[in-house]
């Protein structure tokens, strides 16, 4: 069963446009998953297809009316749905989210602009995802960032292997990569790599994904050292 999302935004062309190329349209193309995308203006009030308003108690610019939105997740929404609003006040994306939503069967994204929702869609939703502490115009770049992640980690959408060993994978970032040519600039590639020892070069690459998760992201904690190497070092 391919994985199926609806989105709801008023530029549907902002997201079916990235996701028709490259390794996002292959998956669509190979039935691994169905990506529609709903303009909200069908829903809009009145002649004018009006999807906004001044926010009550004054300030700057408008604010989504809930109407058009409410009217949209009723047309999409199943009994295996999971709503999602995207919006900077949700629970921050991450990678372990992301397997989350790639072992769900339907995903319905809701994309805001202006200065976002009434707030009383909150309640209409399942989960709020922010993709990071900045503000962008709209909702159609975070629905982007999330169907990509998400889909590529579907069965058969790329190599396996890819996405065990990447990082964040293992709670750790990836260990540094090299390829041809060997020296470049100066810099050589590291020996172990070429040694052809494979235990060698597994161990080499668990020692720098730790380092480097170590140095450059303190916040993450650090998963337990793999049973193999905690033997061998007794
Ligand atoms: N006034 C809102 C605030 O201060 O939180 C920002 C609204 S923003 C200009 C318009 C829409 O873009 C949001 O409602 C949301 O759908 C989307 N958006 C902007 N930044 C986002 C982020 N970091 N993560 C997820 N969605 C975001």
């Amino acid at each position: 069963m391919p994985l199926e999302i609806d989105v709801l935004t008023l530029f549907p062309e902002m997201v079916s446009g990235p996701l028709g190329a490259s390794i996002p349209g292959r998956i669509q193309e190979r039935g691994i998953a169905t990506i529609r995308t709903h303009d909200l203006r069908q829903w809009g009030i009145g002649r004018h297809r009006s999807v906004d308003d001044a926010p009550y108690g004054g300030g700057a610019g408008m604010v989504m009316r809930p109407e058009p939105i409410a009217d949209g997740i009723d047309v999409v929404r199943r009994h295996d749905s999971l709503v999602i609003l995207l919006d900077p006040a949700g629970e921050v994306f991450s990678q372990s989210r992301a397997h989350d939503l790639a072992g769900r069967p339907h995903l319905v994204l809701v994309c805001a602009r202006y200065e976002g929702v009434d707030d009383r869609i909150r309640s209409l939703v399942d989960l709020e995802l922010s993709i990071g502490d900045y503000v962008l115009t709209g909702g159609e770049l975070p629905a982007l960032v999330v169907i990509d992640s998400v889909i590529r980690l579907l069965p058969g959408a790329i190599d396996e292997l890819s996405t065990t060993e990447e990082s964040f994978a293992a709670g750790l970032l990836e260990y540094p990569q090299y390829t041809r040519p060997p020296s470049f600039r100066g810099l050589d590639v590291p020996a172990i790599l070429t040694s052809g020892d494979h235990g060698a070069v597994a161990r080499w690459r668990e020692e720098q994904a730790r380092a480097r998760t170590a140095e450059r992201r303190p916040d993450l904690p650090l998963p337990p050292e793999p049973e193999v190497r905690t033997r061998r070092r007794r």
